[in-house]
């Protein structure tokens, strides 16, 4: 029997899961992901509903199927289950969504004697950037920006074990064969290397003390300074009124400044991660600074090892953490194009960012969430339409983003940005 499987299945751990299953119900046949699909193949006529019903009790936490087509097809020629090399088909489905790290690799993050010890890029089969790194489907390794790191040997070793929880995830590293990060200065020189010392503990501690600095994330780039020097970041980026995203240690650390619901801190910690929209708990100058004249503060929790490494190193509770782009300019995504922004310190990264993703914005009502902003953990997801053609929408100048509808399924691309004409990033000085 052939086995096709729509959905959110590549890049979530769906085949490790597939071969578990078959393997425990002593099956023989292939998974494969085809075009953005996956197929199954199964030697048994007869044992197809046996094994559905089990993989969906184990469906890995971000999958998510749209459909499932049984074919009475003949598979021939395998002795065992096996996880076979992807192959080009029909693209139907969306790439998976960057996923905030998950509890098991924080507590990885942590442990002393763990070969991924504040490493930044930790992530594994159910967490970590998606979207942001592919170029093409099948998702693979080599249709992503991983493709320009050699795994190790141990991280091979993780990857080709069915038992481990890296089981073929695509964007495996470790500090010895991953992404590293590199603290410039204004004029693009080197202030600490990754090979030699700590970058992101240095860059934690020139924040402590008052400077304003620009980190690369799985997207695109933050501005990051402590509340102190939001005036500062205001009359350097000409921004006197708009709201910076605050980001804080943990929930506690939180609650210091605004009021926070059930529904709201669920929202916070899931594995979207946005940014919330909240009502200020107090009136004070600092708050003030941050989101002038409003009510509310926009505020989200660490999603990657980047940030939960930052916040072990940062003295402060809370920073402001909120879009690195010009005004009129979608967000900065290259290296060279960083320094184009004022800011005293520059924590850039090695690998290469595919998609821009900026981060989400919702507020929550009455248990329901608004997006003003949908993008980092949310986009692309399909919508059900009730047409069959091809519609492509783009606009508007405020909030830009496109849609485009086939077969049904509307994708809805991410927030782009406030902007009224073409990249002038290039051609004009900027400020
Ligand atoms: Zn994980
Ligand atoms: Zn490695």
């Amino acid at each position: 029997m052939k086995i096709i499987i729509r959905g959110i299945v590549q890049g979530v751990g769906f085949r490790p899961t597939v071969y578990r299953v078959a393997k425990s119900l002593g099956l023989r046949g292939y998974v494969l992901n085809k075009g953005s699909n996956v197929e199954i193949g199964i030697g048994k006529k007869g044992t197809e509903e046996r094994f559905l019903n089990s993989l969906m009790k184990e469906l890995p936490p971000i999958a998510s199927i749209d459909e499932i087509e049984v074919k009475d097809e003949p598979i021939n020629g395998y002795e065992d289950f096996e996880i076979i090399n992807s192959s080009d088909g029909e693209k139907t489905s969306v790439t998976p969504v960057d996923t905030a790290i998950c509890d098991e690799c924080v507590r990885e993050l942590f442990e002393e004697d763990n070969r991924r010890y504040l490493y930044p890029f930790i992530n594994c089969t159910s967490c970590g950037a998606r979207f942001s790194v592919i170029e093409n489907l099948p998702y693979d390794r080599a249709n992503t920006s991983m493709r320009d790191f050699e795994m190790c040997e141990d991280c091979l070793a993780e990857y080709k074990n069915p038992l481990d929880r890296r089981f073929h995830a695509q964007t495996i590293s470790c500090s010895r064969c991953g992404p590293k990060y590199t603290l410039y200065g204004k004029d693009k020189e080197v202030v600490v290397l990754a090979e030699e010392k700590n970058p992101i503990a240095t860059f934690a501690k020139l924040i402590d003390e008052g400077a304003i600095g620009i980190a690369k994330s799985w997207g695109g780039m933050h501005i990051i300074c402590k509340f102190e020097q939001a005036n500062r970041l205001r009359t350097l980026y000409k921004r006197p009124a708009k709201p910076f995203a605050v980001m804080f240690r943990d929930v506690n650390a939180m609650e210091k400044y605004a009021s926070l619901e059930a529904n709201e801190e669920k929202m916070l910690t899931s594995a979207h991660r946005p940014i919330v929209l909240l009502d200020k708990n107090t009136s004070s100058d600092v708050l003030d600074a941050i989101s002038p004249g409003l009510g509310n503060i926009g505020v989200y929790l660490p999603y990657s090892g980047f940030h939960y490494v930052l916040f072990h190193y940062l003295n402060s509770d809370g920073i402001i953490m909120t879009s690195a782009n010009v005004s009129g300019e979608p967000m900065i995504i290259r290296n060279e194009d960083a320094f184009l922004l004022k800011a005293d310190y520059f924590l850039l990264h090695n690998r290469k960012i595919v998609n821009r993703i900026d981060d989400s914005v919702v507020r929550c009502c009455k248990g329901k969430k608004f997006f003003l902003r949908k993008s980092r953990g949310f986009v692309p997801t399909g919508l059900k339409v009730p047409y069959k053609d091809r519609v492509l929408s783009l606009g508007a100048g405020e909030n830009v983003s496109l849609s485009i509808s086939k077969e049904g399924n509307l994708y809805s691309s991410q927030y782009i940005g406030n902007t009224f004409h073409y990249s002038y990033l290039y051609s004009y000085p900027l400020f």
